[in-house]
């Protein structure tokens, strides 16, 4: 038996959810490969091989992946499915494209959003937006399955693992109907909302000041900003940053919530992280149900009190 990971990068970096599969897949006990996709992987792949517990990765570089469609990225996965009982894959917005397409052509079943490997092929995964835990087994061949990276520990560096080459399939993105158009990133010096050990997160009151409240505060503390979906729906917050069942998961050491309702939609999102605090006005806000400090205050005065007595990290 071999575990195949699909290895999430940003063209420079392994991003740290890769790290986290690995020690993931070390439920099984079994060799573990990792597949970096993309173009000019020089870098990616060396920091890959150095992660412990990885015994090859095989580097799948060509221009057509420089924006590698989620098409392609299963007909690759598809091309290297026979030699793997496993195939694995942090729970990105990119995964979710690309894994149920592999499961789908390989006729199994597809597992999503795991937070625990029980035993191999037995999962413990959240439904309803985390109100239920469900234990899942899979008796099928090929194991496919996304793992909610904020539930393990990321792997650390090892030994140097096998690098190995695998040409891009000859018919890329012409075997199908999608193309790539553009790609709009964010540049922010914050870090990374995923992986951060600090979230600061904003509701709907903050309204146009979202930015001119929230920032000075994420900047003391070095922390990720994240919204609400109805922050983000009303446009006081791009997309990218909403935290809960329908944007990113985080568990972060620190999580503070100002003017957050605590829609179970949202707690789904936050709920593991290990400290909350809670600013709102509301006493009876649900928010307070999983705060670890709660104040009943109002935010566009408490925020910058909060940050003033801060001294930057
Ligand atoms: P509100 O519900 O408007 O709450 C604002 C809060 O701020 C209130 O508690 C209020 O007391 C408090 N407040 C007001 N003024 C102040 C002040 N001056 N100071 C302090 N506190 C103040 N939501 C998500 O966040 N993430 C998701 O991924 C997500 N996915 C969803 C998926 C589905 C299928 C559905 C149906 C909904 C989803 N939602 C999600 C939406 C969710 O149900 C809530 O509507 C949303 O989280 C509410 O956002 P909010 O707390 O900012 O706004």
């Amino acid at each position: 038996m071999t575990v195949l990971i699909l290895a999430e990068h940003d063209g420079k970096q392994i991003k740290k959810a890769t790290r986290q599969a690995v020690t993931a897949a070390a439920a099984w006990n079994a060799p573990i490969h990792l597949v970096v996709l993309g173009h000019e992987l020089q870098a990616v792949t060396a920091e890959a091989a150095a992660i412990a517990g990885v015994s090859e990765v095989i580097c799948v570089d060509a221009p057509a992946l420089a924006h590698a469609l989620a098409e392609d990225v299963a007909a690759l996965l598809l091309d290297l499915a026979p030699k793997y009982q496993v195939i694995l894959a942090p729970y990105s917005a990119a995964a979710k494209n690309a894994l149920p397409r592999v499961a789908a052509l390989l006729d199994v079943a597809m597992i999503s959003d795991v937070i625990s490997i029980s035993a191999p092929a037995t999962y413990i995964r959240p439904t309803y937006a985390g109100s239920v835990l469900t234990t899942v087994e899979s008796s099928d061949a090929v194991q496919v399955l996304t793992v909610r990276a904020s539930s393990f520990d990321a792997a650390a560096n090892g030994p140097a693992a096998n690098i190995v080459d695998h040409a891009a399939l000859a018919a890329l993105s012409s075997q199908n109907q999608a193309r790539f158009v553009s790609a709009t990133h964010t540049i922010s010096d914050r870090p990374e909302l995923a992986s951060a050990r600090v979230v600061v997160t904003g509701g709907r009151p903050l309204e146009t000041r979202f930015d001119a409240i929230l920032n000075p505060l994420a900047a003391k503390l070095g922390a990720a900003i994240g919204a609400t979906r109805a922050a983000v729906d009303a446009g006081f917050a791009p997309n990218d940053l909403q935290v809960g069942q329908t944007g990113t998961v985080v568990a972060p050491e620190l999580y503070i919530a100002a003017g957050v309702s605590g829609a179970a939609q949202h707690l789904a999102g936050m709920k593991d992280s290990k400290v909350i605090v809670a600013i709102n006005l509301d006493p009876d806000a649900a928010i307070f149900q999983v705060a670890d400090f709660g104040l009943v205050a109002d935010l566009f005065e408490a925020v910058p009190e909060l940050t003033a007595a801060l001294v930057a990290e």
